[in-house]
């Protein structure tokens, strides 16, 4: 639970009985995502601030205890609950909807809190029995990839298909980008990042060609350009290395306010700028994927329980030596 900028706490609190529509999920492993890690260190992401004690966690995967599917069902949890009424939900864009609850997030007043828990009540419908042979620990990536897979389709149909594509950040998401480009068709994918140790992970996952930011050129133009790296240089390297007429899509987490950037090129260029923000239908794409062996296993760098939250959450704001950092909460208690 983080309590202000710096301030994260594992704490007991009460629980309840889940009520009717309501599953019972005793948490396996929950993965701490760069959301995370800004609530922790700066009390806020981008323009959603912690205005009272927040439960983190929105990448969570477990074992069914009570509530309508057989107890032991391994499980993923869809984080998002959208209003199903507004003209975002009623036109198929519901991972817009301004209404929407999201586990473990700030973005509305009471919070809706997270998953990084030993008992997580959710809404039946956010809950999607994993297909048998799935292991929780590559499970608990679904959602993260659910996030890479709507950023590559925020390009437009078939625009990565044999397609050169540039992706800037080998953050975790990144790097499931450069594994969805991969499985999607592209033909080429170029990343780059500031430090070697993702880079390399970059190249375990499917990158065909990496690069040190700032030290080499990016090379030949790009069709497609990810930014998943959230800093306006990223965002940069995107706009002036894709091809004019190309589309570059927003994916990282860029601070909250302004953000400068060579809008000029926009125009000169006749570029395409396109947000990708969370993910809906995505979820489960992501778990076919994954069950069908997606090669992502290298992005998960450490596994911490509970009790080391703390250490957790600070080893994972060193990306020179973590990538995907997971809770272990209750572990696989199948057996
Ligand atoms: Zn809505």
């Amino acid at each position: 639970m983080v309590h202000g900028a710096g301030d994260l706490r594992v704490e007991e609190v009460a629980g309840r009985e889940p009520g009717p529509g309501e599953v019972l999920v005793r948490v396996a492993y929950g993965g701490v995502c760069g959301s995370d890690l800004h609530y922790f260190h700066d009390g806020a992401v981008g323009d959603f601030a912690v205005r009272e004690p927040l439960v983190l966690g929105h990448e969570v995967v477990g074992r069914v205890s009570a509530g309508g599917l057989a107890v032991g069902t391994a499980v993923g949890i869809h984080p998002a609950t959208p209003c199903g009424a507004c003209q975002e939900c009623r036109s198929d864009r519901r991972n817009i909807c301004a209404s929407s609850n999201y586990l473990g997030s700030a973005a509305h007043y009471p919070h809706i809190q997270g998953g990084f828990v030993e008992e997580l009540i959710v809404p039946a419908n956010q809950v999607r029995v994993l297909p048998a042979g799935l292991e929780l620990r590559t499970a608990v990536l679904a959602e993260p990839l659910s996030v890479a897979i709507h950023a590559v389709r925020q390009a437009g149909d078939d625009a990565v298909a044999g397609k050169r594509v540039l992706v800037t950040g080998a953050g975790p998401i990144g790097l499931l980008v450069v594994a969805a480009l991969r499985k999607s068709g592209a033909a080429e994918i170029v990343v780059t990042d500031l430090h070697e140790a993702p880079l390399a992970l970059a190249a375990e996952v499917g990158a065909t060609r990496t690069i040190r930011a700032g030290t080499q050129d990016p090379g030949d133009w790009a069709e497609v350009a990810i930014e998943a790296s959230g800093t306006a240089g990223g965002l940069r390297t995107c706009l002036e290395r894709v091809r004019r007429g190309g589309t570059v899509v927003q994916v990282g987490s860029l601070p909250g306010g302004d953000t400068a950037f060579p809008g000029s090129l926009l125009m000169t260029r006749e570029l395409r700028l396109v947000g990708a923000f969370r993910f809906d239908h995505e979820f489960d794409t992501a778990i076919a994927w994954l069950a069908d062996g997606l090669p992502v296993e290298p992005i998960v760098t450490h596994v911490f329980p509970l009790a080391e939250a703390r250490k957790a959450f600070e080893l994972a704001g060193d990306r020179t030596i973590a990538s995907k950092v997971l809770l272990e909460i209750s572990g696989d208690t199948r057996s």
